[in-house]
């Protein structure tokens, strides 16, 4: 290991794949170890039996406004410009269904309300907090108007509180009041899911980007390899392959397991993603739509509509179901549950990785936080700057 290669990288998601390009560009050679038998993580992508793209763990969206970020990454990959909007499905008054964006906006508010009535109620909204304004539904509750204060209710009751539920298993009492607050109604007809600068798909998918990524002189990639099985930080100096080593260890992998859960577990959500084939060109119009009242799952993503892959007669969707991590076989964590005793647990962890002084960890899991995709890279980036 050490006649071979200065730097050891766990991982080869965002935060793997990343930081391994980077440093392979200013001289380092460096091992990535993968567990899985791909790379690009969680963001991989592959076609499915009928041919169409798929994202095996749940749909990526690339958003930011992150000059540096989507400047570096357009260095594997041309995009496809690609506007995401999210629909939110629930039951109406009439035993039928009725659809409107999310986050609610004036749309949505004449489709719930009425045309008439919706617009007499975003006239009011944009008389109150000004046109183009993201308001929270607390700001909303506080309204001295009893109709404005009766409107965050209603969306609290029909976009967050049952999502939620579904989401992270909670009660509403459970939901931390701070969340529900930042809750927003924006004042628009802009019915976008981001409003970032940069926004789109990699043309031809994730998993070809880091392939390209990944694909310099300086770089091994090992598919199908537990890093723990090769990575010993059961002492008091870094070891890989049973001899000690100095070089940065990159490790992207969770913090909990790394350490052989010396303190317990940290909790987590995961998914289970149901994919199902259909014969017909269009299932929902829409890339994803979320259910936010009723239904087991939380929301059916069609791919068609992210990757603008044209196949006619068939489509494929995913219906995502959410439920706690039980460290099974198989299962996935996906989603930190970050509160205080959680934090401090983590906390734990990063005083083990900080006895040494050449292991950092980087990434979703191993910081135990949720970061988008553009986020992880910018730490990435940045990591790398500094080694
Ligand atoms: C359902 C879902 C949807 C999302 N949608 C979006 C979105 O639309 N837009 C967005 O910006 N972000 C999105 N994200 C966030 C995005 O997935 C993360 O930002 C990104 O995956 C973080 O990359 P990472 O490298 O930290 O982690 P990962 O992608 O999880 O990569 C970590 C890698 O390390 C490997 N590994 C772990 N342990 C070991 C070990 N012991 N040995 C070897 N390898 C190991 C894993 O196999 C994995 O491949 C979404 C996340 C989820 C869960």
């Amino acid at each position: 290991m050490k006649q071979t290669f200065d730097t050891l990288v766990v991982g080869a998601g965002y935060a793997g794949a990343v930081t391994a390009r980077a440093l392979a560009e200013k001289g380092r050679r460096v091992l990535v170890l993968e567990r899985r038998d791909h790379v690009a993580g969680n963001a991989y992508d592959r076609p499915d039996q009928a041919g169409i793209l798929i994202h095996q763990y749940g749909p990526h969206i690339f958003h930011t406004n992150d000059k540096r970020v989507f400047d570096w990454l357009s260095r594997f990959t041309q995009w496809r410009d690609y506007r995401h909007r999210v629909i939110a499905n629930i039951p109406d008054d009439r035993g039928g269904r009725m659809t409107y964006p999310v986050p609610f906006n004036l749309t949505s508010l004449e489709t719930a309300f009425g045309m008439e009535e919706g617009k007499r109620l975003g006239d009011k909204l944009i008389a109150a907090y000004g046109p183009e304004k993201k308001v929270t539904i607390l700001e909303l509750r506080q309204n001295a108007d009893p109709e404005i204060a009766a409107l965050a209710d209603y969306v609290y009751e029909h976009v967050f509180v049952h999502y939620t539920m579904k989401q992270w298993g909670q009660k509403p009492e459970e939901i931390d009041p701070a969340t529900t607050a930042r809750v927003p109604v924006f004042l628009s007809r802009d019915d976008r899911y981001f409003q970032d600068a940069y926004q789109g798909m990699p043309l031809e998918g994730y998993t070809p980007m880091f392939q390209r990524m990944l694909a310099h002189p300086n770089i091994t990639v090992e598919l199908g390899c537990d890093a723990l099985e090769r990575l010993d930080v059961s002492g008091d100096t870094l070891r890989v392959d049973g001899e000690p080593f100095a070089g940065p260890v990159v490790y992207t992998g969770q913090a909990d397991e790394l350490f052989r859960f010396r303190f317990g577990p940290l909790p987590y959500r995961t998914l289970n993603f149901q994919f199902e084939t259909l014969p017909r060109d269009d299932f929902q119009g829409y890339g994803t739509v979320n259910y936010t009242v009723d239904r087991e799952y939380t929301r059916i993503t069609e791919f068609k509509h992210l990757t603008g892959q044209v196949l006619p007669g068939k489509t494929t969707i995913v219906k995502e179901y959410s439920k706690a991590y039980g460290g099974i076989l198989g299962e996935i964590p996906y989603y930190a549950i970050i509160n205080p005793a959680n934090r401090a647990l983590y906390d734990r962890y990063r005083g083990l990785a900080e006895h040494f002084g050449n292991l950092h960890l980087l990434g979703r899991l191993a910081e135990y936080q949720y970061y988008n995709m553009d986020a992880i890279a910018a730490r990435a980036l940045d990591l790398a700057e500094r080694l």
